[in-house]
């Protein structure tokens, strides 16, 4: 099991903030912003270069979640951003396809 399929079976505790039957959120552990979360589908896929056309509907799913997790967070007036890592390059860590929710202050561009 991955890490997040963990979180998603409560067999590791996280600081879950909205959950579906296909999408589960939760807080970084390590926050590189006022509001870090993770969205994630409960689905695994390892990453985004692993998904395939049968993953589009939950691929949109997790997207949908991060503008509600957002609006819920209340950045979504202020802004936010959301970040995929793929592979090594990126920085990816953690093989379980996520999103990155980031927002409460403001970022500079491009990333580092
Ligand atoms: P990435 O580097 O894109 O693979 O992102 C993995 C993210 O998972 C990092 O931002 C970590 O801080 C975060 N993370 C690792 N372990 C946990 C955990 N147990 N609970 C919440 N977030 C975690």
């Amino acid at each position: 099991m991955t890490l997040f399929e963990k979180i998603i079976a409560r067999e590791i505790p996280a600081k879950i903030v909205y959950e579906t039957s296909d999408v589960l959120a939760f807080r970084d552990i390590n926050p590189q912003a006022p509001a870090h979360i993770l969205v994630i589908p409960k689905k695994v896929i390892p990453r985004l270069g692993d998904a395939a056309d049968a993953d589009a509907i939950i691929l949109g799913k997790v997207l949908l979640a991060a503008a509600e997790v957002a609006r819920r967070e209340g950045i979504d007036q202020t802004g936010y951003r959301l970040a995929i890592n793929h592979g090594k390059d990126a920085g990816e860590s953690v093989p379980h396809l996520h999103v990155h929710l980031l927002g409460g202050r403001s970022m500079a561009w491009p990333p580092g």
